[in-house]
């Protein structure tokens, strides 16, 4: 032990062992003892450098990893110089700590040793673990974010993506463990609806390393995302790039709704002012309307109490604004007794309808003079207690319907009684009263009568006409034979159908048949029916008659077998002046009148009218009468 001693004693030797910055402890190879020890070595262990010569190793390091670790040093010639390994030490007071030893060989005089250079790496443990934690926390704090963070270095390599980005991307394990950048990237674009963008910026980048960039990405199953990109730096050397994306959808979704909700107010806002711009021009309207001076308006309330009225209104009843401000004004005042049915009539139909038809009355002026009026009258919008009217002056009207009117019956009966005379005059010609005729005179004279007729016919419609429009045509209902009546009627159009070769046959109808109406005025109804019902038939046809009796109604049916009534014509037949444009109604001649006349006088007596036609194989027109109570002396 001594020897050894001297052999390392040598000054050089022992003042490099002492003053190096590590702890040096020299080992006896054969007996694992200590054989030196620095100063540092001695201050690491707390023991005097007296107290660990000659003490065995396994005093400060007692694991069996180092037993192991001697073992294999010792049977390895090649680990010269270049074991190193980290060891647990016990110093005096028994407390551990942890060393790195680096351990050379070295021989002298037959002897081998050990030299350690150790050095107590507490505190490079204490960073490492720190640093350790600080990765870990860090790892949490970027799995506990909301982006999706992926990181790249210069070579392309991915170094780190959170569970967020692989979530989001829905990376599998293959690509996760590859963490390669082109494959990365390719399984972006695969999910993109549109990658352009982000690649367009993954060009620029490249162009231009230290760019940041931003790109919106929508990707195919309908998610948005944001996209920012930046360079990463470790003192101020770049090392790669770290991109940080975050779904946006809820957020896109938000904007969407709300835009579709601004686009919604804006519309509703147009809407909005378009009604009110249609408000304006109806008020306009209406204004022109209460101010034009042709219309009386008025509003009134259930008591017939006018609450407003126009000019037009209070100069057509003679009362002053002023008047009408201080004490107001009644309608019912101011209309005759028959207008009074007619105003209720009007209000009964307000109430079931809101509003009513237009009726003709009578306005009384504050002087007494009385005024034909038209009258129409509506509920108030939003109110039952009130209605609005309008009141049309007809005085003019009326002048110039009697005007016509007084017209038309002077130039009718002005043109009756002389056709009256040269008819009878044809007539007689036509007979041979005045001697024998050649053949063409007679010819002559027969198409002059025909026409004479024709035009009797007319005048007399145009009279009917006009004695029904201005009511002076007088009916009077009373009990009357229908059966009588037809035979009658048929007895007298005979004549007509013959000379147009048809004949009538009164084919069916009860014993007997009391109806209530103006047998003259049914003689007419007949006159017309026969006419027209002889006048479509074929040459050589049959028109028939029948009555039948339906339960206190009895009905008159008259047949033709002629061509029927053209279905675009049915809705017309019982207009005035309306004829089917067929070649027969021209060549028979008429008025176009005597359906609506024959209608007219239908109705007036309680009856109805009516056809049934089969195009190409004839009409039935009928009427009806209501029949009368019987009498015991009835037959
Ligand atoms: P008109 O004097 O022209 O006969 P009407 O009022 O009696 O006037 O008839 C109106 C039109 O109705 C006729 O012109 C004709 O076109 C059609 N019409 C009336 N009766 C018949 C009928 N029995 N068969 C076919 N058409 C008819």
């Amino acid at each position: 032990m001594s020897q050894s001693v001297a052999v390392l004693n040598h000054g050089l030797l022992r003042h490099i062992i002492n003053h190096s910055r590590e702890a040096i402890l020299v080992v006896d190879m054969q007996h694992m003892v200590l054989v030196d020890a620095n100063q540092l070595a001695c201050l690491m262990l707390a023991y005097t450098r007296d107290e660990l010569l000659g003490s065995p190793l396994a005093n400060i390091e007692c694991s069996l990893q180092d037993v192991f670790f001697w073992e294999a040093l010792r049977a390895d010639a090649q680990a010269e110089g270049r074991a190193v390994a980290e060891s647990e030490w016990i110093n005096r007071h028994g407390v551990s700590f942890p060393v790195e030893k680096r351990v050379s060989t070295f021989a002298d005089s037959g002897k081998e040793f050990f030299i350690i250079h150790a050095e107590d790496i507490t505190h490079r443990r204490e960073l490492v673990d720190g640093h350790v934690h600080l990765v870990a926390q860090l790892q949490s704090s970027l799995d506990a974010t909301a982006e999706g963070i992926l990181s790249i270095d210069l070579n392309g390599n991915v170094v780190n993506i959170n569970q967020r980005f692989s979530s989001m991307w829905q990376l599998r394990d293959e690509l996760l463990a590859s963490r390669d950048e082109v494959q990365m990237f390719a399984h972006l674009k695969h999910a993109l609806q549109d990658a352009d963008g982000f690649f367009a910026s993954l060009e620029k980048i490249k162009d231009d390393p230290n760019l940041e960039t931003e790109d919106l990405m929508t990707l195919k199953d309908g998610r948005y995302f944001i996209c920012v990109s930046k360079p990463e730096f470790m003192r101020d050397r770049r090392v790669g790039r770290v991109f940080s994306v975050r779904d946006i959808t809820q957020m896109k979704e938000a904007e969407c709704s709300l835009v579709a909700a601004r686009d919604a107010a804006e519309r509703a806002s147009k809407e909005k002012s378009r009604m009110l711009e249609a408000l304006l021009i109806s008020e306009s309207r209406l204004r022109r309307l209460v101010n034009s001076s042709l219309i009386g308006i008025m509003q009134g309330n259930l008591s017939g109490r006018l609450t407003e009225a126009n000019d037009v209104l209070l100069q057509l009843a003679g009362v002053q604004r002023r008047e009408f401000v201080e004490s107001g004004m009644s309608w019912l005042e101011r209309t005759t007794e028959e207008s009074h049915t007619l105003h209720q009539n009007a209000m009964a139909e307000i109430r079931q309808h809101g509003q009513a038809r237009p009726y003709e009355g009578e306005l009384i002026r504050k002087d007494g003079q009385r005024i034909p009026v038209m009258v129409g009258l509506a509920q108030l919008e939003g109110s039952l207690e009130e209605w609005v009217g309008f009141v049309l002056d007809l005085t003019e009207q009326r002048k110039a319907d009697r005007i016509k009117s007084e017209f038309i019956s002077v130039v009718s009966h002005e043109l009756r009684t002389p056709l009256t005379s040269i008819r009878g005059a044809l007539g007689l010609l036509e007979s041979g009263v005045a001697g024998e005729l050649t053949a063409k005179t007679m010819q002559l004279i027969k198409v002059a009568h025909r026409n004479c007729q024709r035009l009797g016919v007319l005048v007399n419609d145009i009279l009917d006409m006009e004695k029904l429009a201005s009511g002076k045509m007088v009916i009077n209902i009373e009990r009357f034979d229908l059966v009588a009546v037809t035979r009658q009627a048929i007895e007298a159009n005979a004549g007509y159908a013959q000379a147009l070769n048809v004949r009538y046959c009164f084919t069916g109808h009860p014993e007997n048949a009391w109806a209530m109406g103006d047998n003259v005025r049914v003689m007419q109804v007949f006159a017309n029916l026969l006419s027209n019902a002889a006048k479509f038939s074929p040459n050589g046809a049959e028109v028939q008659i029948r009555i039948t009796d339906n339960a206190g109604i009895y009905k008159v049916e008259v047949e033709d077998h002629g061509q029927g009534i053209p279905e675009t014509f049915r809705d017309q037949v019982f207009k005035k002046f309306a004829q089917a444009d067929g070649t027969n109604t021209r060549q028979q001649g008429g008025t176009g009148l005597g359906l609506n006349i024959t209608k007219t006088f239908v109705e007036k007596m309680g009856g109805e009218i009516g056809f049934e036609t089969d195009e190409g194989k004839g009409s039935i027109f009928w009427f009806t009468l209501l029949a009368s109570a019987h009498r015991r002396h009835d037959r």
